[in-house]
């Protein structure tokens, strides 16, 4: 396996991108627009230097790195000679859909078709293929040059051949590959967001300040970042949405969404990317948010 393709080169795939190509894969990165790749090639750039800055790799490896992802707009084009693809476009089933069965129409019969979803169902991905067997998920965390795990999702179809060569695959770009089921949220998202949203309802419930309750996580569990700040910073409608793909996949309520949540994420508030949500953004600094600040 020598060229790879992903389809996406927002947050997850330009770091998708970067790190096969760092590993001597050849990677086609394919995005809707050539403004989307122009930014992903200058993010995976600034997060090579990084890396300089770091010592884990030389200034020869980044231009190495570099020469090896080619950008396209074409998907067809792109995942030519590809042995497998990476899809890490938008969340959405529809998208999803189009995008696998688009795919399976254009890629050799051998291609392995993988997706990077948080959340949707592997199974009912490959379903619009003709090669459920080939259809595996995933997984990356955020930032991907930097985290070591990848969640690798068995749809209900997936052979054990494609798991495991996306096992040792996986191992080959220096990850740590952890084998799951395909039922919702993964293990990631059904034991995380629960946690979120358990603290979001004791925020509510007035049982503690947001502040309290990340340094209670924080310097009690050894988290590295306290849940409420996690979740401003994965992004509130992003966890609103994952919270209703569980409770929906298991029919319980206890996965149903915080009411408090659901009115940040109506009112626009939904994290560090909007500036405002448990905490307030301005540029490097952060404060709890004016609503959550107490009286004194
Ligand atoms: P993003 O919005 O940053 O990037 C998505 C990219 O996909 C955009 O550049 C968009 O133009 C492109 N795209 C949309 N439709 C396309 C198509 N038909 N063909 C080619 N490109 C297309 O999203 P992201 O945060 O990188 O998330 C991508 C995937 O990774 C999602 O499935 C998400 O659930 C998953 N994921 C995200 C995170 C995270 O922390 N952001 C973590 C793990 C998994």
């Amino acid at each position: 396996m020598k060229n790879i393709a992903v389809i996406g080169a927002g947050t997850m795939g330009n770091g998708i991108a970067h790190v096969f190509a760092q590993y001597g894969y050849q990677v086609a990165l394919i995005d809707l627009s050539i403004d989307s790749l122009a930014k992903a090639l200058t993010n995976i750039e600034k997060n090579l230097d990084r890396q300089i800055k770091k010592e884990i790799i030389s200034e020869e490896d980044k231009q190495n790195t570099l020469t090896r992802i080619r950008t396209f707009t074409n998907t067809e084009e792109g995942v030519q000679n590809a042995s497998l693809v990476i899809e890490a476009a938008t969340e959405n089933p529809q998208i999803k859909a189009a995008i696998f069965k688009n795919l399976d129409e254009f890629c050799q019969a051998d291609t392995i078709l993988a997706t990077n979803t948080s959340s949707i169902s592997i199974t009912q991905i490959a379903s619009v293929t003709q090669r459920p067997e080939k259809v595996i998920g995933m997984h990356f965390m955020n930032p991907v040059p930097v985290m070591k795990l990848v969640e690798v999702i068995r749809g209900y179809a997936t052979s054990d051949e494609t798991t495991s060569v996306i096992m040792s695959l996986t191992e080959k770009i220096d990850k740590t590959p952890v084998e799951v089921n395909d039922y919702p949220g993964f293990i990631s998202n059904r034991i995380l967001m629960p946690m979120i949203n358990e603290a979001i309802y004791a925020l509510y419930e007035g049982v503690a300040g947001v502040e309290e309750i990340d340094a209670v996580m924080k310097l009690g569990m050894a988290h590295p970042m306290g849940p409420l700040h996690l979740a401003d910073f994965i992004g509130l409608d992003v966890c609103k949405f994952i919270l209703e793909v569980l409770y929906q996949g298991f029919g319980n309520s206890k996965y149903a969404p915080c009411p408090l949540l659901v009115n940040m994420v109506n009112a626009g508030h939904l994290g560090a990317k909007t500036g405002k949500g448990f905490y307030e953004y301005k540029g490097k600094e952060m404060m709890v948010a004016a609503r959550f600040r107490k009286a004194h």
